[in-house]
């Protein structure tokens, strides 16, 4: 364990021995690490610090800990590995750091350390291979996993989940209801409503599109609404986040360069998300390539067109709908959204802009849910202790919907939900600008 004490104390320079970090695979950008003054600014904004109240997880302390392997003063080892992965990569401590360390990037490439050192037993490397290398890569694969889920969800056996074995029991009412998934025809396009504007492309990701199939629709529609072509290029893929998030930095790379081939030959304006751990990962297209001389100047021309969607339609000047929606609605902001991409005011923009619709702030909007990619299943404790917190929060402001837009966030406020016994409904915020959309034009 480190000390407070031992935090505090500057690290010299004389100090450095060889690094423990492993040569030929990314390293935690040591330069950026040395930025950290130890102030603590970041400490009370960042969840894990606050529930474990432990030094070694806090932002702080685990920029310590990286900086000690770098400097041949510890080891990776499972001490290290299990602080860099309670962390939830939520970025709060970024946007609370005064220095704008770029902590997201340090803790993915200390986790890339991890995995390539570590020797998994092959039950796990083998489960590793399967998810990350042989199902989010593929749409097709997800898509039957996902048909497999919902027969499954219709035909009564969730009744007998109880007597499912261990760990299972207790993930499976965790397992997300899909809502009808989204994937268009070969290369769709979905002409501008009115005079065409914006050629822009849409990255369907892969949760969006089965457990939030009609969220997706609902972004080519407010999309189509403001002037916009719209393309659902179909060679498209997994945006590596969740790989990236596991320390698959190469196989997150694999994805990266599929991706930017699909686009790059589309020449829009504009590629937009609506999913916000994937927008991070997509505007960071550049960093990840930047040592691939093939790809590395397509990656940046590619990540400079990536908008979500949210901050796409306030540019452009959005059309307010004119249909009223009555409803008490809060906003979570997805970590990724608010401190990944400093992205706050435009999602409540949009939703201001709904005639009849109120929104109630919460207190800790923009603290994480608890989700975090795969954390509530990988450190189900921890996300649950942090989700029944927000959860409290949720239930003050008495309203009868969640908005968010990122899917993790709205799968885990629908498991909050069931938990905490509110009755509210989750939305995407394009949700319910279609939603004013469609009304107007059926008045
Ligand atoms: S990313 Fe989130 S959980 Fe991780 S150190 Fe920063 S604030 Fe804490
Ligand atoms: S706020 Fe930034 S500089 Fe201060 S301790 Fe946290 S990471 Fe380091």
């Amino acid at each position: 364990m480190i000390s407070e004490r031992e935090i505090m104390m500057p690290v010299l320079k004389g100090e450095i021995g060889q690094s423990n970090f492993l040569a030929g695979v990314d390293r935690p950008d040591y330069d950026e690490m040395t930025r950290c003054t130890h102030c603590g600014m970041c400490l009370q904004f960042c969840p894990t610090y606050r529930v474990l109240g432990l030094e070694a997880d806090s932002p702080r302390g685990r920029i310590y800990q990286m900086r000690a392997v770098a400097e041949g003063r510890a080891l990776v080892d499972e001490d290290f590995a299990e602080h860099m992965y309670v962390c939830l990569a939520c970025r709060a401590c970024e946007t609370a750091c005064p220095a704008h360390l770029h902590y997201g990037s340090l803790v993915e490439a200390a986790r890339g350390q991890i995995e390539a050192r570590r020797s998994q037993p092959w039950g796990e490397r083998l489960l590793r291979f399967l998810i990350f290398a042989q199902l989010f890569p593929y749409p097709a694969r997800i898509r039957l996993l996902a048909g497999l889920m919902r027969l499954y969800q219709i035909s009564g056996l969730r009744a007998f989940a109880r007597f499912l074995p261990g760990r299972l029991a207790r993930l499976e009412p965790m397992m997300p209801t899909l809502k009808g998934d989204f994937f268009p025809a070969r290369d769709q396009v979905y002409p501008a409503r009115g005079v065409k504007q914006y050629r822009v492309a849409l990255f369907n990701g892969c949760i969006m599109p089965v457990a939030f199939g009609p969220s997706n629709a609902a972004t080519v529609k407010v999309l189509t609404e403001n002037g916009c072509e719209v393309v659902v290029p179909s060679a498209q893929t997994c945006c590596g986040a969740i790989d990236l998030h596991a320390g698959e930095r190469d196989l997150g790379r694999e994805v990266a360069r599929r991706n930017i081939q699909a686009f790059e030959r589309l020449n829009v304006d504009a590629v937009i998300i609506n999913a916000a751990g994937c927008g991070v990962a997509l505007k960071e297209y550049g960093d990840l390539l930047h040592e691939d001389p093939a790809f590395v100047a397509r990656a940046q021309a590619f990540a400079a067109k990536v908008k979500d969607v949210n901050e796409f339609l306030a540019n452009i000047g959005f059309r307010a709908p004119t249909a009223a929606l009555p409803m008490r609605v809060t906003y979570q902001d997805p970590c990724h959204l608010v401190h990944g991409q400093n992205i706050r005011l435009q999602p409540r923009q949009l939703l201001q802009s709904i005639p009849g619709l109120e929104l109630v702030e919460m207190a800790g909007a923009d603290r994480c849910c608890g989700s975090a990619g795969i954390y509530n299943i990988t450190q189900t404790d921890l996300s649950m202790e942090i989700l029944d917190e927000k959860m409290e929060h949720v239930r003050r402001t008495g309203a009868t919907a969640i908005v968010s837009a990122n899917p993790g966030c709205m799968l885990q406020m629908q498991i909050g939900c069931r938990r905490a016994g509110i009755d509210a409904q989750v939305y995407h915020v394009v949700d319910l600008l279609a939603k004013a959309y469609n009304l107007e034009q059926s008045n």
